[in-house]
């Protein structure tokens, strides 16, 4: 099936694909048979082979299992970029369980909604985090953590400069419920026969789609694969290819474009725990990096870089990235000094990443790209649903084999957030676009509620509802407004009770959310206002106070 809108196909590509009728996991098994020498994991300089991974997912599924973990059970992972990702990810879906992603910047009243939501019984934690789950043993559904000290896959010598987490040496735990990552891996577990197929659940990443609290978008193998199958042939990504994982596997892009699809095609994965322009520079030079799927902050760092010019960096064949518009500059600065062009992509945590993406041999500037294999997307009329032609702006709603089943226990969210057309079910993006001659959509504005902070998703109402906990605050509106190198960043419009006001400062609330939320969550201006504008109904209106911070910035 190849949708009406488009013109412009990659042209060594087929326009639709049979998909392999197995479960994410059978992917790393069929590499690992392929090239069980071959390095699938390059960390600080040292390397773990095909057949290494494997025989470590195997161990730690067969913990899983030993320890209650069943079919369909839900299971936390809550870890920065590290070997000990992609082993706990894949063992989750060997051992036939579900992957719950959670954002390392992610606190404690965050963790318990993920707890309380998925009822997750067991977490696998990189070690930095593990202070913030760990008090959470005993007091939810959560009743053991394995912790994981990254440092100990860094087996070589190595002159790159290693982030403190990896640095650190491994201290003893303690708590109970805590088990050491390499107590969990010797602990001589097999795992029973795999039996997960494509309808199986796999993954249930958390995003607030349009309106609401965070709510778990459900994944089955089917709709994973789809995306980790289309990103390898897309960026012809084979097994010669070498990627630098520098976005965080949490979310779906680096999900997808740096850890399911080189595991797909059989090849490298370069990772890195925290970002360094320098270290970056250097592991494309020392390893041939040939592919970088990046976010717009990350690309603008790593070119104006005054080193940059001391890296060889003339093996990267792609570069891309998505989440956020590439500004034009930094695209022609990209393309100035690699001969590359930017290519941007376009897809939710709801499409388990791209259903869009630009062509290689055809990008356009500025541009979402062209609905990949077997999607279709339209434009439709907000409220009227009546869909609209080229130019014509409207939200993007997309059928296609990576959109989600649904949200996780939430039958009416799920119900909304879907519109039928032509016989078929479409999910309702909530963000503007339109499509031009040849079929290429262009991002304009969002109906829904949401502040992208240079990727980061933050949605007002989550960080409005824990603000109210503050006892000074009466009212609060979270809005974006203009920042100069994140796009957006998060602003509080504050009424404070009577017995606070004149006495409640910025800096008070900004110290109080800092402790409440993620960072990226935390407002970084706080206005303290009156009275909130509202409509006839009592309605926040949220947009018009937005509208104005943008006009007053501009
Ligand atoms: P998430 O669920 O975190 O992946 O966020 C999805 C949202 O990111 C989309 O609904 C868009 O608003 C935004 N987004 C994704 N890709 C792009 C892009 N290439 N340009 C602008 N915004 C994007």
């Amino acid at each position: 099936m190849f949708t009406r809108h488009h013109k412009v196909w990659p042209k060594e590509l087929p326009k639709t694909m049979t998909l392999p009728k197995t479960s994410v996991f059978t992917n790393l098994e069929i590499s690992a048979r392929r090239y069980p020498d071959h390095t699938a994991i390059i960390y600080y300089d040292t390397r773990m082979t095909y057949q290494t991974l494997l025989d470590e997912v195997e161990a730690l599924a067969g913990w899983l299992q030993n320890n209650g973990v069943k079919k369909g059970d839900r299971v936390l992972l809550y870890m920065q970029n590290s070997p000990q990702y992609v082993i706990s990810y894949y063992a989750i879906l060997r051992a036939d369980a579900v992957v719950i992603p959670v954002n390392p910047m992610n606190r404690a009243s965050e963790l318990e909604h993920y707890i309380s939501d998925t009822s997750a019984t067991v977490c696998l934690a990189g070690v930095e985090l593990a202070g913030f789950i760990a008090p959470l043993v005993g007091q939810t559904y959560l009743e053991q953590v394995v912790v994981a000290a990254y440092g100990t896959y860094v087996r070589q010598p190595t002159d790159l400069n290693l982030p403190a987490e990896v640095a650190a040496e491994p201290q003893p735990l303690k708590g109970p419920g805590l088990i050491s990552w390499e107590d969990a891996l010797n602990a001589g577990n097999s795992p029973a026969e795999h039996t997960a197929g494509p309808e199986d659940l796999a993954v249930i990443p958390y995003s607030s789609g349009t309106t609401g609290q965070p709510k778990g978008c459900v994944h089955v193998h089917r709709g994973v694969m789809a995306t980790a199958v289309h990103r390898s042939f897309w960026n012809v990504t084979s097994v010669d290819s070498v990627q630098l994982c520098t976005l965080p596997f949490f979310h779906v892009t680096g999900m997808t474009g740096s850890m399911n699809s080189p595991i797909y095609a059989g090849s490298t994965m370069v990772i890195m725990t925290r970002w360094d322009r320098d270290v970056a520079g250097t592991l494309i030079e020392r390893y041939k990096v040939t592919g970088w799927t990046n976010i717009v902050t990350m690309a603008v760092d790593f070119l104006s870089n005054p080193n940059l010019k001391n890296y060889d960096i003339s093996s990267l064949v792609t570069i891309g990235g998505g989440g956020a518009a590439m500004p034009e500059a930094v695209a022609r600065k990209l393309h100035t000094l690699t001969g590359l062009d930017y290519i941007e992509g376009y897809g939710l945590s709801e499409t388990m990443a791209a259903t869009h993406i630009n062509p290689p041999d055809n990008p356009k500037a500025q541009c979402l790209g062209i609905p990949v294999f077997d999607v279709d997307s339209r434009i439709i009329d907000v409220d009227t649903l009546e869909e609209k032609g080229p130019g014509e702006v409207g939200e993007i709603v997309s059928n296609g084999p990576q959109v989600t089943v649904g949200y996780w226990n939430r039958p009416a969210e799920t119900e909304a957030a879907f519109v039928e057309i032509d016989g078929k079910k479409f999910f309702r993006t909530g963000d503007l676009a339109y499509y031009d001659e040849d079929g290429y959509f262009f991002m304009v504005d969002r109906v829904k509620r949401m502040i992208n902070a240079s990727g980061f998703k933050v949605w007002p109402s989550e960080v409005e509802s824990m603000m109210y906990q503050h006892p000074s605050i009466h009212e609060v509106c979270i809005i974006s407004a203009p920042h100069e190198k994140r796009g957006e960043t998060v602003k509080a419009v504050v009424v404070l009770t009577p017995e606070a006001e004149g006495l409640t400062t910025e800096q008070e609330i900004i110290a109080w959310c800092k402790e409440q939320m993620a960072a990226y969550k935390v407002p970084s201006m706080v206005e303290f206002v009156s009275e909130l504008p509202k409509s006839p109904t009592g309605k926040l209106m949220w947009r018009a106070l937005q509208e104005e911070e943008w006009k007053k910035q501009a």
